[in-house]
């Protein structure tokens, strides 16, 4: 299916819908259905056929198994309409099959068709010598095979199921669609290599779509994945992401900041030194903790790289507004002091108590609160520090691919939203009879893609935010 750009989902209250899922349009009557939730168990039975006896040999039983059951107006392909019929119309059935077809062929599905299901067709089929583990990984291989409506053995299926309805006069093929007929004569006789295949194997999807919708009940298809599900293994996968990253900026970032520390006696006393070299400090302090202690390909290097951004976004616009807002860089700590100052003040007035194991220590609280002026002088402010939201700030900076795409990736890791969960701590499992569900990671095997490359741009955007006001070092060529 071709992907929908952005701008063409239609907005309404808090939701962005598809033009597929719009409520006052195609919505409002398209129910999804999906191949392999809804259909595919109907006819496993065919897909048994077509592997089991190999393509050809398969086709044709099935051709004439269908002309035989028309006969006896029979001709059926979903096993739930098959098993409406009565349990003497049900042996016959099973019997025209059995003349095309050995018994054992469709014996794996009495593994999931239990006597519970439909008793005919497991007394018919079942056998006390098979092996149980045999037949599941032969129903798997089957549902790995088929699992996508695209796959070659799903449009066989297809064909057959398309011929179930040409032969009982049900399909009305429209002269203008002059493919249609020779697609249904020719398919089986050729090869899925063959060229022509590509043009006759959409039609014959197509055309079952349009048949299947009728006829397939989804509750008997959701029994037998539950059944099958049920006893067969999770396969969960893993994406092992283990890039060798290059260390020449991380030395480079390195010195700077040693160059920094040597230099810029002059502006020691400065607030705006304060703000400036310790925001850098505070950006580079993260980069070096994820480096030196690897966290580069975990959920931690994603949340950190976040307030790297944020603190970068922060200090550049500082920088830009400090022409109109003098006094920025005092505001921005008295912001910071007041923020502190209200969690400090809730201890010290023991609206609550934090045990002595935590991390928060009132103490040197109060101590920072108190630094730059008695905390008496000291706002308290709940909103921004000078009022503008993150979006503004990165708009200002001309920074708008950073927020959109970096930060708004990043803030899933930090929100815990699903998709940063999904990615992270979720599997795919590959047990095609499970549909592809997600497993949880318990045992901690999935990593995620290297940060180091997106820290060190920050960085550099850092090192180039501040350049007009510290010097850099000459090696610093970047
Ligand atoms: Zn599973």
């Amino acid at each position: 299916m071709d992907k929908i750009e952005l701008s063409k989902h239609i907005k309404q209250g808090d939701t962005f819908y598809t033009p597929y899922t719009d409520p006052n349009g195609l919505g409002a009557t398209l129910s999804i259905s999906s191949w392999a939730n809804c259909w595919l168990p109907e006819f496993l039975w065919i897909g048994l056929i077509v592997k089991k006896q190999g393509r050809k040999k398969g086709l044709e039983s099935l051709y004439h198994i269908i002309e035989d059951l028309k006969r006896d107006d029979m001709a059926i392909p979903q096993l739930s309409k098959i098993f409406e019929l009565s349990g003497e119309q049900q042996k016959k059935y099973w019997s025209i099959v059995t003349r095309y077809v050995e018994g054992n062929i469709l014996l794996p599905l009495t593994v999931v068709i239990t006597p519970d299901i439909n008793e005919t067709f497991y007394d018919f089929f079942f056998d006390f010598s098979m092996s149980v583990d045999d037949n599941i990984s032969e129903l798997l291989d089957i549902a790995k095979e088929t699992n996508r409506f695209h796959d070659e053995l799903s449009t066989d299926i297809c064909f057959i199921v398309d011929w179930f309805y040409v032969l009982k006069g049900k399909l009305h093929i429209s002269s203008e669609i002059d493919i249609l007929p020779t697609a249904l004569s020719e398919y089986y006789k050729h090869n899925h290599k063959d060229e022509v295949m590509r043009a006759y194997r959409p039609i014959i999807r197509s055309t079952f779509q349009g048949l299947c919708n009728l006829d397939c009940s989804k509750e008997f298809s959701e029994r037998i994945w539950k059944v099958l599900g049920k006893i067969s293994e999770c396969n969960p996968l893993v994406i092992v992401w283990d890039e060798e990253a290059s260390m020449d900026f991380y030395k480079i970032a390195n010195q700077t900041i040693e160059y920094f520390s040597a230099n810029n006696e002059d502006k020691k006393m400065e607030s705006k030194y304060a703000v400036i070299m310790g925001m850098t400090c505070y950006i580079y302090k993260i980069y070096q903790e994820i480096v030196e202690k690897q966290m580069q390909n975990g959920i931690a290097g994603r949340i950190l790289f976040r307030t790297m951004l944020e603190t970068y976004i922060n200090l550049k616009y500082m920088m830009q507004q400090e022409s109109e807002v003098s006094d920025i860089y005092e505001r921005f700590k008295a912001y910071g002091n007041g923020k502190y100052k209200l969690v400090m003040a809730k201890l010290r007035e023991e609206k609550y108590t934090v045990s002595d194991d935590s991390q928060i220590d009132e103490k040197i609280m109060e101590l920072i609160v108190n630094e730059d002026m008695d905390e008496a002088f000291v706002n308290m402010s709940v909103g921004y520090f000078d009022k503008t939201g993150v979006r503004t700030k990165f708009h200002k900076c001309g920074e708008d691919e950073l927020y959109e795409i970096y930060y708004e990736y990043a803030t899933n890791y930090a929100h815990g939203i699903w998709g940063a969960i999904r990615e992270s701590s979720m599997l795919i499992c590959d047990n095609p009879a499970h549909t592809y569900h997600c497993v949880p990671d318990y045992h901690m095997d999935q990593n995620l893609r290297s940060v180091l490359g997106d820290c060190e741009m920050v960085m550099k955007k850092t090192f180039d935010a501040i350049a007009a006001y510290i010097e850099l070092p000459d090696f610093y060529t970047i």
